[in-house]
């Protein structure tokens, strides 16, 4: 495949950051008092731990004991396959293409990821980029819509809200619907604006789709409701909390391998969990590359989608970092 790639730009797509040029590590805000608490910051790192690892391995303990009439191999895979075909949606879709404009690709190729990032139900693909580009802009600075570091209160309280606002609790603000300074140009894209506005029926076809194919290989309405509740609602449930993740943990646990102007982390749960997103430190440091798993052992399912598109002449312009650019931005070990 030819490497003739296009240099990630040195700024990302959203207006120009607060943070200014980068020159030292970030430091995240912290309190000059702690208040007496009554866990270690070590058990309130492990009691955060379980309290987003918890749910889902009682939901893989739910699904082993109804294994058999209600959860069986066909649910299975319907459950895996809307996983992945969504999450990619939102992966190659609406946050590598349509949000950071990594790569360009074909009309029809480009409907379908928005089509099935739609149907994650994780809100219209112009609201969606808009919240990530303002994440960018501001990222763990006041301003950013889903830190776990910005403007958080201290102590153990302070730290476990400022996690769960990250994750989930910034969803329920006011304030995430005055981002569209930031998509002027999607505002102006016709196709984009139209699959915008037809959200409600992919979300609804994302429901119906996995119940109409269990409904015809199991002939039973039972079937049919055991597909929308497997391929649909629980599906959404894991991807999610997956795509969350990115937003709370990936900005708490993990390792930096470059200077970003925040507390960006690559942790390969997550790398993995969500298809390369997961790398978000690499992803941080260069907004704008096709790739954030950058080392070779950094599994970015996204990645390999979008350099088969372009080994297929179906993807182009896609943005890359150079080496030097890698190399200067790179944390001493
Ligand atoms: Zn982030
Ligand atoms: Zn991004």
């Amino acid at each position: 495949m030819s490497q003739e790639l296009l240099e990630e730009p040195k700024t990302p797509l959203a207006p120009s950051s607060t943070h200014g040029e980068i020159e030292d590590d970030y430091e995240a805000p912290t309190a000059t008092v702690e208040p007496e608490v009554p866990l270690s910051r070590n058990e309130m790192h492990l009691a955060m731990l379980a309290a987003v690892a918890l749910p889902p391995i009682g939901m893989i303990t739910a699904m082993v004991m109804a294994w058999g009439e209600l959860f069986n191999g066909m649910y299975l895979a319907v459950l895996i396959v809307m996983y992945t075909l969504t999450g990619l949606g939102i992966t190659v879709g609406y946050h590598r293409l349509v949000t950071h404009k990594a790569f360009a690709t074909r009309t029809p190729i480009s409907i379908f990821f928005m089509i099935f990032g739609g149907m994650a139900a994780q809100g219209p693909v112009v609201w969606w980029s808009a919240t990530h580009r303002r994440h960018h802009h501001h990222s763990d600075c006041t301003g950013d819509p889903h830190s776990p570091h910005a403007s958080r209160a201290p102590g153990v309280i302070g730290w476990c809200t400022g996690f769960m606002h990250a994750h989930v609790g910034w969803l329920f603000r006011d304030s995430n619907d005055n981002n569209y300074s930031y998509v002027p140009d999607l505002l102006s894209d016709r196709v984009i604006m139209r699959i915008n506005r037809l959200f409600p029926v992919w979300v609804a076809a994302g429901l119906i789709l996995p119940g109409v194919v269990c409904g015809l290989i199991t002939m039973t309405w039972t079937g049919a409701v055991l597909g929308v509740l497997w391929g649909g609602l629980a599906r959404m449930f894991l991807l999610h909390h997956s795509t969350w993740s990115i937003n709370s943990v990936c900005h708490v646990w993990g390792w930096r391998d470059y200077r970003s102007d925040d507390e960006s982390r690559n942790n390969p749960v997550m790398g993995i969990l969500s298809f390369g997103e997961g790398w978000h430190n690499n992803h941080h440091a260069f907004p704008t590359s096709a790739r954030h798993g950058l080392k070779w052992w950094q599994l970015d399912m996204s990645w390999l989608i979008i350099r088969t598109l372009k080994a297929c002449r179906l993807a182009d312009k896609v943005r890359l970092p150079t080496r030097e650019r890698m190399a200067a931005r790179a944390r001493a070990k």
